[in-house]
């Protein structure tokens, strides 16, 4: 649905949030709160707390939860653009809405590597990545937020490279390995550059993706030393498990897991991080467009699958999909927080599922059911299209 944006025409935008019956916070150190309604103002959240606490007066959207959960908008850490809501890859348009209708609010690209006739000389690189940066910034599908402008790292860029990119507005590079660069020492000095001026890294772990990609093991990564480690369970071919395990013992950095990955191999990154007693580590990403396709629901499949297989408690599994991904990436949503971004998903259990409740049927494996995402405090799709339907919807209801 176009959601009329009334901070563009002026006016306060009041949502009030009220029978909310599960509230997911995305912090994993108190991943449920106890409380029932929120109010967002101008697309903050500015109250979080039981409706009779809190000032409910003068909404300008009210919305009845209808005692289903929400959670913060969920955010894919590692996705490839390319140029609007249309993807080269597997030629498919609309894909970024169709995420949208999975939970997705935020997504951060990895690379606008399929760009057709993708440039490899550095000015070129440069210039793509602000156009991606620019373009993304001002085009959001159904308001969905695209981090894009990822430049992927070339033999050749300078320091003042990185400093033009920083400058520009680039804020993340886009996966080390995906271009000349495959070295270690290469790598870590072109990193080490994006970090002074204030650019995040990521890189391709494991074997190729397509032809044309390279295998980057456990020395690269760990000597690269990148934000993030970019799909660790491989995407698709992953690392030997040894590996696996000296990268999340080697390093402090981001443990991201990602659907076109290898699924065992992430379920051995999580119960490592476990043991480690550093799940904070652990967020998620698709990794599409990719070979396998682009995948709506794919971040709610991870937290299915990793609460499931990875006996892990769903209420845990949602926060490496939100608040884990927002902290590290430095996003101003992901959490339900006073001040942060008013970017909420529905969910309910899917009807028939066999749990009780909506975590139950996670950690049964079922996905859960989309029942309405806002996005800056305004509704922008109901019931989903594409997960299971949810048993129970929230509602719009007059003011
Ligand atoms: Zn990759």
């Amino acid at each position: 649905m176009a959601a009329e944006d009334p901070q563009k025409s002026g006016g306060p935008n009041k949502l009030v949030i009220k029978n909310i019956g599960l509230l997911l916070s995305g912090d994993l150190s108190r991943p449920i709160l106890e409380a029932d309604a929120i109010v967002a103002t101008n697309g903050r959240i500015t109250a979080i707390g039981r409706a009779r606490d809190v000032d409910v007066g003068g909404a300008t959207t009210m919305i009845d939860a209808n005692g289903v959960a929400l959670a913060p908008g969920l955010i894919d850490s590692h996705v490839h653009p390319v140029a609007g809501d249309w993807t080269p890859r597997q030629s498919q348009i609309n894909w970024i809405d169709s995420y949208l209708h999975g939970g997705v609010t935020t997504m951060i690209s990895a690379g606008e590597v399929h760009m057709p006739g993708r440039p490899r000389d550095v000015v070129g690189v440069k210039a793509m990545a602000i156009f991606a940066q620019r373009a993304f910034a001002a085009f959001r599908p159904n308001g969905v937020k695209i981090h894009g402008g990822a430049p992927v790292i070339e033999t050749g860029m300078s320091e003042e490279d990185f400093r033009d990119l920083g400058e520009a507005g680039v804020k993340y590079l886009g996966e080390v390995g995906l271009g000349g660069v495959k070295d270690g020492p290469t790598a870590r000095k072109m990193v080490a550059w994006a970090r002074k001026y204030g650019i995040q890294s990521t890189i391709h772990t494991g074997g190729p993706s397509i032809p044309g990609s390279g295998l980057i093991d456990k020395d690269v990564v760990l000597e690269a030393d990148t934000d993030v480690v970019g799909h660790i369970n491989g995407g698709h071919t992953a690392l030997p498990d040894e590996q696996i395990r000296c990268i999340c013992e080697g390093c402090r950095r981001g443990l991201e897991l990602v659907h076109n990955g290898n699924e065992r191999a992430a379920l051995y990154t999580l119960r490592t991080a476990k043991e480690m007693g550093q799940l904070d580590r652990i967020i998620l990403g698709t990794d599409a467009p990719a070979g396998s396709g682009v995948q709506p629901l794919g971040i709610l499949r991870m937290i299915s699958m990793l609460s499931s297989l990875g006996e892990m408690p769903a209420e845990i599994a949602v926060c490496f999909a939100t608040g884990n991904t927002a902290r590290m990436r430095n996003l101003d949503c992901g959490l339900i927080e006073v001040g942060r971004a008013a970017d909420f998903v529905f969910l309910d259990k899917a009807q028939h599922s066999d749990g009780n409740t909506l975590l139950d049927s996670i950690r049964l494996g079922d996905l859960a059911g989309v029942g309405m995402t806002i996005i800056d405090g305004l509704v922008r799709t109901q019931r989903s299209r594409n997960t299971p339907p949810a048993t129970k919807i929230p509602e719009v209801v007059s003011v």
